[in-house]
């Protein structure tokens, strides 16, 4: 799996250059989901510490221990997140990238204050405005994000999106990262296994990157 991790980094690294770019701006995030804690160590004493989960539930069996062993482990949530589940994402990711409604942005701010725990905020856009798929729709997102920094003063520092399966990734990548800009905003988090190379020429800070690590996921962990 280490040679997965090297050759992923390796062609961030490349498409990063041949867009002018650092390849150091652009965070590799290994999403675990569906994968046991001891594939996720693998990956650690490889030295990769940004890690993605999708589901709360699914996370806390796994990486309470992990953190406790590397805490330099940099955990995000890149799943949809229930108002219900805020108090529980708030203590344990440092990162929310599915900030996508009012009532999660205003329970996330409770969440905050109550803990003294301030997990960095990336607002969900619902690029294709896809009916089934989370996120703000692109023409409400100036004003959400707005809400989450000034009303609810959530630390926004990003944008995040999942394309529609069926589309050309590039238009929905140049959309995203053209709403970040116009909102002052420098995290964009975009590209999955099939399109990280595109999503970094568009400019992404961070790629989301399961599969081509880990392999075909199986079933999800009850
Ligand atoms: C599962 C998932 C990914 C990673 O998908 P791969 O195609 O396996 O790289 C990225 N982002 C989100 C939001 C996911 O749920």
């Amino acid at each position: 799996m280490s040679a997965a991790l090297a050759e992923v980094r390796a062609r961030i690294a490349a498409a990063a250059r041949a867009a002018a770019r650092d390849p150091a701006a652009v965070t590799l995030v290994a999403v675990s989901k569906t994968h046991g804690a001891e594939r996720v160590e693998e990956l650690l004493q490889a030295g990769q510490r940004v890690f993605g989960e999708n589901r709360v539930q699914e996370a806390q069996a796994k990486f309470p221990g992990l953190k406790t062993r590397y805490p330099d482990l940099e955990l995000h949530l890149i799943g949809p997140l229930q108002t219900n589940k805020a108090r529980d994402a708030v203590a344990l990711f440092d990162v929310i990238e599915s900030v996508d409604r009012p009532k999660l942005a205003a329970e996330l701010a409770r969440e905050m204050v109550r803990q003294g725990r301030r997990p960095a905020c990336f607002v969900q856009i619902n690029t294709g405005e896809e009916e089934q798929k989370a996120g703000v729709a692109p023409g409400e997102a100036d004003a959400f994000i707005r809400a989450c920094i000034e009303e609810h003063k959530l630390p926004v520092v990003g944008v995040m999106c999942i394309p529609p399966a069926d589309e050309e990734p590039a238009l929905h990548f140049a959309l995203l990262a053209k709403i970040a800009a116009r909102n002052g905003l420098k995290q964009v988090s975009m590209g999955m296994s099939a399109d990280y190379e595109t999503a970094v020429r568009f400019g992404a800070t961070h790629v989301r990157v399961g599969s081509a690590l880990f392999g075909a996921r199986g079933p999800v962990p009850a």
